[in-house]
């Protein structure tokens, strides 16, 4: 007998995911914890409010349904109160990667079609290069730390404060479809003109769920963040909304600094002098906070980590370990929302010898809840969670992305037989650990075996005297490929022999093979970076190419 699926218009109620709701709690009863942001510190109240005064100077800017706002700022209460405000009318928030080139920048801006621009005073000057070529923005609101204007070639509706504090405290945000696009942003890609992503209200509401449940559930010890905690985002907000971690943070009620521009000795001040508990970024800035000169009068105890973008490597972790912080480790991509996995840190795991446990906090983490990951071999074949066995990891979540702004097409390139496909190389535990071995375009192939250049990376990190690392392939006429490794040291005494002889007992442990010892390493003071702060091993193998 056929079983009768009772739908859901046959009983349950229509009621849409949308992000005004993630509001609804924190508006009835917060009481104590502030929006802490340059000279702002204010209550939940007073954000709710703002909120409502924002959307009813969009709307006076002509903002509506269907309509883009991009903005260019930094981390600040600004940006917040944008990522609620601009997708509760209806439009669309276009968060401008302000570290692209100006071409680049002007790309993004015409191919999101923004219509409306809020432009923090530093980010003036890009705007008037690029002005005359912008083909849909029909005007701008201008974003200033100390209500200071800079003066603009271009004519503006006004600055954000003032504007705000002429308009209108009430607002009824409107109810509408929750697949209706909330957010985009481009990705900082590979080859070709960046491609944009997008999410929904459905998305964003069921990711910011999801996010507030792996932050209270994660560590047997105590929530990564809750209620008490006080949370400053460390990852750009124009990047995946900041792992969407503020929508999470502002819907558990917790005290939030926003730290402006990056700058590693003002972000190690506001963890001492605001007391910070939780905070997430790419590894290249937790090592710039620890090498900081306020780093030798802090007390980073009691601060949770959350590292992702990049793999945490075994030297870093331990740094910070040492000086009382918990490290965690996040996997996720722009197109993934982006949270796939975190550490779990569970009673047994505590238990574990140090450097067991280390191992554990290095490991991307399992998957989310509602994430299902798996590994697949070149044909397609699902490849067992038996901790050896590597294979492409291929996902599937309800927050991950269909397609490309404008590009459906480009969206086939991600998505094969209903998968999501990662681009990176993994081994799942039989516990559910991920383990990222490599992205599939970074990975060295040498005399027919494959290293991974992250595990590499994490050896060479164990080195006293090593810094930072970043492990490569260059073209080796016997071998195909060879390693070849850029490290920082602050040592004097330091040679780039010494890393080979580090490495040594590796191999005779069996961790590597003798392939693996990089063919050079050069000491160099810095390792380039992407516009999100990680490390840039396209332009790391192109300058090594013309040496
Ligand atoms: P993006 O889209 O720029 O955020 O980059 C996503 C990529 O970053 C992933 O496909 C991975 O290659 C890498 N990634 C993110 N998190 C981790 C992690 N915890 N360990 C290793 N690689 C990571």
């Amino acid at each position: 007998m056929a079983t009768k699926i009772l739908k859901s218009s046959d009983s349950a109620y229509d009621f849409p995911l949308l992000i005004k709701q993630l509001l609804t709690s924190n508006q009835r009863f917060e009481q104590q914890n502030q929006i802490i942001s340059g000279q702002h510190r204010y209550s939940y109240a007073t954000l709710n409010e703002r909120i409502k005064r924002l959307a009813n100077t969009l709307k006076a800017a002509g903002i509506g349904p269907g309509d883009t706002v991009a903005v260019m700022d930094w981390d600040s209460h600004r940006y917040l109160e944008c990522f609620f405000a601009v997708p509760m009318v209806g439009a669309v928030l276009h968060t401008v990667n302000i570290r692209l080139s100006p071409g680049q920048i002007l790309y993004t801006m015409n191919h999101a079609e923004d219509d409306l621009v809020l432009v923090h005073n530093d980010f003036v000057p890009i705007i008037e290069g690029i002005r005359s070529e912008l083909k849909t923005v029909r005007g701008y609101i201008q974003l200033s730390d100390d209500s200071s204007l800079t003066d603009t070639d271009f004519e503006t509706i006004g600055e954000y404060e003032s504007l705000l504090n002429q308009a209108d405290t009430e607002y009824d945000f409107p109810d509408f479809d929750e697949n209706s696009v909330a957010t985009t942003f481009y990705t900082t890609g590979t080859t070709g003109n960046p491609k944009g992503v997008y999410f929904s209200h459905r998305q964003l509401v069921l990711h910011t769920l999801n996010m507030v449940n792996a932050l209270s559930t994660r560590s047997s010890e105590g929530p990564l963040l809750s209620h008490d905690g006080v949370y400053m985002p460390i990852t750009p907000m124009f990047h995946v909304h900041a792992w969407g971690i503020p929508y999470a943070a502002t819907m558990m009620g917790v005290q939030q600094v926003y730290p402006g521009r990056y700058d590693p000795e003002a972000l190690t001040r506001l963890v001492r002098d605001e007391q910070v508990t939780f905070s997430h970024c790419v590894p290249t800035i937790l090592q710039m906070v620890l090498q900081s000169n306020a780093a030798a009068d802090t007390d980073f105890s009691g601060w949770k980590i959350l590292i992702g973008g990049s793999a945490l490597t075994s030297g870093l972790a331990s740094e910070a370990i040492e000086l009382g912080i918990q490290p965690f480790s996040a996997y996720g991509m722009s197109e993934t929302c982006p949270l796939m996995a975190i550490t779990r840190m569970t009673r047994e795991h505590f238990t574990l010898t140090p450097e067991a446990q280390l191992n554990r906090r290095i490991q991307a983490g399992t998957p989310g809840d509602l994430v299902d990951l798996q590994i697949w071999s070149p044909d397609g074949e699902q490849l067992p969670h038996d901790g050896k066995a590597a294979g492409e990891l291929v996902a599937r979540a309800p927050w991950l992305t269909q397609s490309y702004l404008h590009e459906p097409e480009k969206g086939d390139e991600l998505w094969h037989n209903g998968w999501l496909h990662t681009g990176d190389i993994a081994s799942i535990h039989p516990d559910g650990s991920v383990e990222i071995k490599d992205r599939i375009k970074d990975v060295i192939k040498t005399g027919g075996e494959w290293i991974s250049s992250l595990e590499l990376e994490s050896l060479i990190s164990t080195h006293p005297d090593v810094v930072a690392v970043s492990v490569v392939g260059v073209p080796d006429e016997h071998w195909g490929e060879r390693p070849v490794a850029l490290v920082i040291s602050t040592n004097e005494e330091f040679t780039t022999e010494s890393v080979s002889d580090h490495l040594q007992q590796y191999v005779s442990n069996g961790t590597i093979n003798k392939w693996a010892i990089p063919k050079e390493v050069h000491l160099v003071s810095e390792i380039p970076k992407t516009s999100v702060g990680k490390i840039d091993k396209k332009l790391i193998r192109a300058q090594l190419s013309q040496d």
